[in-house]
């Protein structure tokens, strides 16, 4: 099933677990996400929500909620210890203990005193992430979000500055219409290395000029050119746009 279409019954809870579903439905949480919608009326649910001890009064309610659903599927979802078991109220004088034969009244206060559970989600109240998981079990969405993969440590990267990131982006474009996909983009990660590695525009015109003395491949050393000339352009640029800036702003320099 793709949605669940649910309605909620409040049998007598103490209103958290009922918080706790409210926190689901919002954006944070966001239930809708797996297809879950509150719907205002039994008739067209197919999961009733229930929360809270089977008290006396809530009682018959319920199984009026419960038998004007849609026969087929007709989920029952018992959310907070109450809704499970009757939780800290399975002794309250709002539930009937003992047995009357004429009397149709739940004994201990859980759900499944009156209608067959199918999902069990137990905390007082129960944490909106467990109500999430829960609803995903039942929906049998949650083996596909799990992948058996183990946990391998890797090297953590520093990311790099932001503006040498920047100018290889600006430089990326430009050199592949030189030199295609394939060398431009290896030339470039040559060239950006030259970049980092030196401390200074002189270190690095001179880094650059020993690159393309070394290098054999013509089509290289034209690109090798390029990108050099490419990114003193960047770079002027870059400290132009600085200077008006700093202008404006009154930036010391
Ligand atoms: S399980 Fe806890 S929070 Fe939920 S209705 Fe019962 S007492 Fe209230």
């Amino acid at each position: 099933m793709k949605s669940l279409w649910v309605f909620h019954v409040n049998t007598g809870a103490c209103n958290g677990c009922d918080i706790e579903i409210l926190d689901v439905l919002t954006p944070y949480y966001d239930i809708e996400r797996l297809g879950v919608k509150l719907v205002p009326t039994p008739r067209h649910a197919h999961a009733l929500l229930v929360t809270g001890p089977l008290t006396r009064q809530a009682y018959h309610a319920a199984k009026m909620a419960y038998e004007a659903m849609p026969p087929k599927p007709r989920i029952v979802i018992a959310v907070g210890t109450c809704a499970c078991s009757g939780g800290i109220f399975h002794d309250s004088y709002a539930l009937r203990r003992e047995y009357r034969e004429s009397l149709e009244y739940p004994l201990k206060g859980g759900t499944s005193e009156f209608l067959p559970v199918h999902l069990y989600i137990p905390g007082c109240p129960p944490r909106p992430e467990e109500i999430l998981y829960g609803v995903a079990l039942l929906k049998n969405i949650v083996e596909k979000k799990i992948r058996g993969e183990l946990f391998r440590e890797g090297t953590f990267v520093l990311p790099r500055e932001s503006f040498n990131a920047w100018v290889e982006v600006l430089l990326r474009a430009r050199i592949r219409k030189e030199l295609g996909y394939f060398d431009g983009y290896s030339l470039l990660k040559r060239f950006m290395e030259l970049v980092e590695s030196s401390e200074s525009k002189e270190e690095l015109e001179k880094l650059v000029e020993k690159a393309i003395n070394d290098e054999g491949d013509s089509r290289l050393r034209y690109g090798l050119e390029k990108l050099y000339s490419y990114y003193l352009e960047v770079v002027r640029t870059y400290e132009g746009i600085l200077a008006a800036k700093r202008a404006i702003i009154g930036l010391p320099k």
